[in-house]
């Protein structure tokens, strides 16, 4: 017997995102208009229900933020917060949005230290702000902003009073992240035989458990869940909507309206406009989410994916893909296969010594890329590749400073003819990285898919060690490495040497 879950399938869950909101409260997180309207229209491609775009009160920019968002015409509804003052939804309706979510601190520790109120004030402001709303004809969204840490006597008759003020939807927070899976349980149970609007939950994860408590949460009879992309939010961030999604889809088989296929690009996205990196390990988007490269998993992986993948869940259904990496613990069958991809064959002699150095340069302690890969292949087949590299760089400068636009110039024999060519960027790596792509022409042209700088040391003069991949337009990806003083050095020499690796692997294809 294999233990399942089967109590929520088929069961809609509805996916409220609260990226540009919580999400922009993250510590060192602030996003200009233009990002915000990236980041809703990829929110909406992504498919999730309800956007909570801002905070209208916050200031000026904000309102005017989230007003043109809902000018979007989204398919996504668009959510404003407000506290439970008249002043901030107004502010909200002014920005003509879908639906209102007012909050207001229940739990004593906040209620006496922060709005120092009583408890029957507090329920009489949430009342009248949930009228309010009601009153302009848009959906309404309650939060005991603090619910998990409130008397529960308390915070069901706050729940009561609001659901009779025609709130459509209590939200019960875990502000401060303090709850656990089966405690979550328990109390959205307790909740639900209390009030019958949809219940939602926004948790914290604080203690690595947004996640669970949410998914907790569904299982005790929540309908909608509050997420971020990337789990970013205040302090340790909220629950993370792939995670969310994913588990849902896969292990619940229950549903919602999110397109897996969008959620690697949509991380992305959100990565680079906010500026804050995902962690290597991070489940489902993360670099190693769907890697591989022990020689016993490589092998079964490479054999049937599900012997070590989750098998219901695939990189594929999240826009992801599987990779297997080569260093000290690589095995035959996967070596074999990356240097066969690659055009090169093998006699079993000369693999066993590929393997050895593959394993002797894995135990420096570095990973091993495609261009080193090629290089180990070719010192034993006795190949001699230098004089037939596609880009033989001959100079390299670059001007960069306050006043100047970034500028690089770049003279490179390419196929054996001399190009030179000039490019502008946001910095010097940027000009320069952009004017070696550009001395490729029509049907050589590659995409800078993956870039990672490393300071080796720790001053001013520290090694820079730049690692990029470049892929073609089939799809083929070849990463490179290369490490130096001058960054700008390290990063054109790292794009060469993948680009060589990648004509090379074409030629042999
Ligand atoms: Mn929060």
């Amino acid at each position: 017997m294999i233990y399942r879950n089967e109590e929520l399938r088929d069961k809609f869950v509805r996916i409220f995102d609260t990226t540009l909101r919580d999400g922009e409260q993250t510590p060192g997180v602030s996003l200009g208009i233009r990002q915000k309207l990236i980041i809703a229209e990829q929110l909406d491609k992504l498919g999730v229900d309800i956007i909570e775009a801002g905070f209208p009160i916050a200031s000026p920019g904000e309102k005017d933020a989230v007003t043109r968002i809902a000018k979007l015409g989204l398919n996504s509804q668009i959510c404003g917060l407000s506290r439970v003052i008249t002043k901030d939804i107004d502010a909200c309706l002014d920005c003509d949005v879908d639906m209102v979510h007012t909050f207001v601190s229940t739990s004593d520790v906040q209620r006496i230290h922060t709005i120092e109120k009583s408890r029957e004030e507090v329920v009489e402001l949430a009342v009248s702000a949930v009228q309010h709303i009601k009153d302009h004809g848009v959906t309404c969204m309650f939060s005991a902003m603090d619910a998990t840490r409130t008397d529960i006597d308390y915070l069901t008759q706050i729940h009561r009073a609001v659901e009779q003020a025609g709130c459509d939807v209590i939200n019960v927070p875990d502000t401060v992240g303090v709850m656990v899976p089966s405690m979550m349980y328990r109390l959205i149970r307790d909740i639900a035989e209390t009030v019958s609007v949809p219940l939602d939950t926004h948790c914290h994860n604080d203690y690595g458990l947004a996640v669970a408590n949410s998914t907790a949460a569904i299982e005790a009879g929540a309908s909608q869940v509050q997420v971020t992309i990337n789990g970013l939010g205040e302090r340790a961030g909220n629950a993370d909507l792939a995670e969310t999604v994913m588990i849902l889809h896969t292990i619940y088989g229950a549903k919602t309206n999110i397109e897996t296929e969008y959620l690697f690009e949509t991380s992305r996205i959100v990565e680079q406009c906010t500026g804050v990196r995902i962690p290597q390990l991070m489940p489902i988007v993360g670099e190693n989410a769907f890697a591989h490269e022990s020689g016993i998993h490589t092998h079964g992986v490479l054999v049937r994916t599900d012997t070590f993948e989750p098998g219901v869940m695939t990189p594929e259904m999240v826009g992801h893909k599987r990779r297997i990496v080569l260093g000290k613990h690589a095995g035959r069958h996967a070596v074999k296969l990356a240097i066969e991809a690659a055009g090169f064959q093998t006699t079993n002699e000369q693999l066993a010594e590929i393997l050895n150095r593959i394993k002797e340069l894995g135990d420096k302690g570095k990973p091993v890329t495609d261009a080193d890969l090629y290089a180990i292949t070719e010192t034993i087949l006795g190949e001699v590749s230098k004089k037939e590299q596609f880009i033989d760089l001959k100079e390299v400068s670059v001007m960069t400073g306050n006043i100047i636009t970034p500028t690089a110039a770049v003279k490179a024999y390419v196929g054996g003819e001399l190009r030179v060519v000039a490019n502008t960027g946001v910095g010097p790596v940027d000009a320069a990285l952009g004017a070696v792509q550009n001395l490729l022409g029509e049907g050589t042209k590659v995409h800078l898919q993956d870039f990672k700088l490393e300071a080796i040391s720790g001053g001013s003069d520290a090694l820079a060690e730049v690692t990029i991949a470049v892929e073609d337009a089939d799809g083929r990806i070849v990463n490179a490495r290369a490490a130096r003083e001058d960054i700008v050095m390290a990063s054109v020499e790292a794009l060469v040497n993948a680009i060589n690796r990648l004509i090379m692997v074409r030629g042999r294809a």
